[in-house]
């Protein structure tokens, strides 16, 4: 159960958005604070470290932290060995064997000072520890990014890869590796010689790797997606990561190999734990020798020696000169953030001679010679105020929670995506919820939790669970779900005004109505300043109200109202397909023209009378019946012919005008490039007049019309002795048929 340690600790209940300030309040008593605190931490390193489930952002999480340390400090009376700030996070797991480590597995201080102080108070410290004094040299560092994974302790024996364990506690770690061997970047065996000019005269007969295994943030999503396709699969005792470190950490400590392969995880390395040159008397060897081909005297020659080995080592990793060197590696690697393939919390520096990091040594749970330095949180915490629901251009339905103000990835966040009814429904967000939000780099803000244990108690505060409006909250008219389909969507696609701007767009569209002067920019233009509202408004648009736009001369305002005085003479599948009904695309809306023939038995079929259409599914046709159910899209098609939008009805019906047409019964294919037409454009005509259009040549076809450099197909119509027609020769045939 889970322990309620907020309210405890913040006795006061306020908004969690107080406690992002950086202020977390406890009770005035400092032993009663320290033991809360400690229970608070202790909970949460267990739910982080050995069930992978955290349930607080690593932010607050620091903040407790910050918080115990400092009163162990200002009371060290009360500092107790057990304490979580005296220890490195984490145990084994009894799932796993656990192994000890030979060289400890430490953590990092950190230093949660994100600007540029952090750096410059580091440099002090290292520069106070090593005695030096104001004229001394800069001193040397290696800068590296902090990489947000879990830390791994690889150990090659004879070169061979024998055991691979997490951190654990640092003295003892898991066994894990089963898993980590489905990792393609780690070598399984090393090789003795490099690529880049190392020699080795021999690896080490220990050698122990250590570095970071993450997941990349392309491998993260697409994970988190197969998990929901699972998940609305029914597939039992799946869930979603909340970022990449969780589902890193639960892949290493899957129980099964095969479902960590599943889930990509890649590694960097950044250090060593033991060397060790197995000493062997009986052999002629130099060990001496041999140890000095292994001997670094920098960080720097570490890595380079780990990359010739054939380990990921980050290329980012580079020297730098006191503390000006760190704030600008600091400073540029905080803007590259946004950019890289994987999360990083912040950047790691190291002193880089090893003499003097040997120097400085240890303390508790940490090396004094080096650092991490964070940038600011990516995920945090605040409350939710409202849920709204907001209809996109296509008519989704997207409910969005409204958030107390928010520092989160670099910016304040008010808002965050719930997705869809499904999504809300399995976090259950709900109103006055304290939610953990997360902004990575340019990816929108994302509600990824609730502190279910913070949510209002009282019986007349209880919020409900989220549930989608049954209508559109813009227009009202009925909000539905398909079969299948994760989203809600607005059926009044033609009325509806959230829907305006890209009903008039794909309307005008080429294939649909063809208005080529009616772009998104104008678009945007008439729809902000109402003078249109639904499509019928178009037609009735004058030279005045063109020409009082920005930017509109009176030349351009008589080619738009040209352009849409053109588009009144149409086809009756342009029109149906630039009703952007869902799912009618461009062959949907010919299938319904050639078989209904005229739109009122369109607006007028039943479901089972669309589902007599070629290729026309339960799907389409459903979503067909759902538009024009809606009165209002009915009314808007009646006003367009109203206004004089028009066809030939004849040209599609195959019953009544089939037989007549003049190319019926024809097969043609059109190759190399037109100069008259698109081939879309001739395709158009020719089915128009009764022509069937395919896409390669047979012994069936009746002509192929051949325009420049055309390949293949000609010379296969040549071999079966197919007509062929060239540009000139299609358009006299048009011609001739009246119709070009
Ligand atoms: P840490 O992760 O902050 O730092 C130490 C670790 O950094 C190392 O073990 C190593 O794995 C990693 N690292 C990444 N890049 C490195 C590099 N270039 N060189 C060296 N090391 C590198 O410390 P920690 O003790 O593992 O854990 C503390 C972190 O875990 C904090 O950020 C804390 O917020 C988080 N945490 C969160 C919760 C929670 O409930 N959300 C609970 C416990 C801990």
């Amino acid at each position: 159960m889970p322990i309620d340690l907020f309210s405890e600790l913040d006795d006061s209940h306020e908004p969690a958005g107080k406690a992002t300030a950086g202020k977390v309040s406890g009770p005035n008593d400092p032993v009663q604070e320290i033991e809360l605190l400690k229970r608070s931490l202790n909970h949460h390193a267990h739910q982080y470290y050995v069930l992978d489930d955290p349930q607080i952002p690593d932010a607050e999480y620091d903040r407790l932290f910050k918080r115990l340390q400092e009163l162990e400090s200002t009371y060290p009376e009360l500092l107790d060995p057990n304490s979580p700030t005296q220890r490195v996070g984490g145990s084994a797991v009894d799932s796993f064997a656990s192994i000890r480590h030979a060289v400890p597995m430490l953590s990092l201080k950190t230093e949660t000072d994100s600007t540029s102080s952090g750096a410059i108070n580091f440099d002090n410290r290292i520069r106070k520890e090593l005695g030096l004094d104001l004229q001394a040299p800069p001193v040397e560092y290696m800068a590296e990014l902090k990489f947000d994974g879990l830390a791994m302790n690889l150990r090659y024996e004879n070169g061979k890869l024998v055991r691979a364990t997490t951190r654990g506690d640092g003295e003892y770690g898991e066994d894990v590796t089963h898993n980590i061997r489905t990792i393609q970047q780690i070598p399984l065996e090393l090789s003795i010689k490099d690529s880049q000019n190392y020699e080795f005269p021999c690896i080490p007969h220990v050698l122990e790797v250590r570095g970071e295994v993450y997941m990349r943030l392309a491998d993260f999503q697409d994970l988190n997606a197969r998990q929901r396709d699972r998940i609305a699969k029914g597939v039992k005792g799946e869930k979603t990561f909340v970022n990449p470190r969780n589902a890193a950490a639960g892949a290493v400590r899957q129980l099964d190999p095969k479902i960590a392969a599943q889930r990509p995880l890649s590694f960097f390395a950044y250090g060593v734990g033991e060397v060790n040159w197995h000493k062997d008397p009986t052999q002629n060897i130099n060990h001496d020798e041999l140890e000095k081909s292994f001997h670094f005297s920098t960080h720097e020659q570490l890595l380079n020696t780990l990359r010739a080995l054939g380990f990921p080592v980050d290329s980012h990793a580079r020297r730098v000169l006191g503390a000006n060197g760190l704030v600008d590696f600091h400073k540029e690697m905080g803007d590259l953030r946004g950019t890289l393939a994987f999360d990083i919390d912040g950047v790691v520096y190291k002193l880089n001679s090893t003499d003097l990091q040997q120097k400085l040594g240890f303390i508790t749970r940490e090396p004094k010679w080096a650092v991490a330095h964070k940038y600011p949180a990516q995920e945090e915490l605040t409350t939710v105020l409202a849920i709204e629901v907001q209809v996109g251009r296509t008519g989704k339905l997207t409910p969005v929670a409204k958030l107390a103000p928010v520092f989160v990835g670099g910016v304040t966040v008010t808002n965050a995506t719930l997705h869809n009814q499904d999504e809300a429904q399995r976090k259950d967000v709900r109103v006055g919820d304290t939610v953990i939000v997360r902004r990575a780099g340019d990816v929108i803000p994302e509600v990824v939790g609730v502190l279910l244990e913070r949510r209002p108690r009282l019986p007349e505060s209880e919020p409900e669970p989220f549930q989608m409006p049954l209508s559109c909250p813009v227009c009202s008219s009925p909000a539905l779900r398909e079969e299948g389909e994760a989203d809600y969507r607005c059926s009044g696609g033609l009325f509806c005004p959230a829907q305006r701007k890209q009903a008039f767009l794909h309307f005008a569209q080429r294939k649909a109505l063809n208005i080529e002067d009616l772009g998104e920019k104008l678009v945007d233009q008439l729809v902000d300043t109402g003078l249109i509202k639904t499509l019928p408004d178009m037609y009735k648009l004058g030279l005045s109200s063109l020409i009082a736009l920005d930017r509109m001369a009176e030349k351009s305002a008589n080619n738009v109202l040209q352009s849409i005085e053109n588009s009144k003479a149409t086809t009756l599948n342009r029109f149906l397909y630039g009703l952007g009904i869902r799912h009618v695309g461009e062959t949907t809306a010919k299938d319904l023209a050639k078989h209904f023939g005229n739109i009122d038995a369109i607006i007028g079929a039943t479901v089972e009378q669309l589902l007599a259409v070629k290729d026309v599914g339960p799907i389409v046709a459903l979503s067909l019946r759902n538009f024009l159910d809606q009165p209002h899209n009915v009314e808007v098609i009646n006003q367009l012919r109203a206004c004089g939008v028009h066809w030939d009805e004849h040209a599609q019906h195959p019953l009544s005008a089939a037989l007549e047409l003049p190319l019926s019964g024809k097969t043609f294919v059109i190759t190399g490039t037109l100069q008259t037409w698109s081939r879309e454009e001739l395709k158009e005509l020719l089915e128009n007049l009764g022509a069937k259009v395919s896409s390669s040549v047979s012994a069936k076809t009746t002509s192929l019309i051949a325009g420049e450099a055309a390949g293949s197909k000609l010379t296969k119509a040549q071999e079966l002795g197919v007509s062929i027609l060239d540009e000139e020769q299609a358009k006299e045939l048009l011609d001739s048929l009246k119709l070009k």
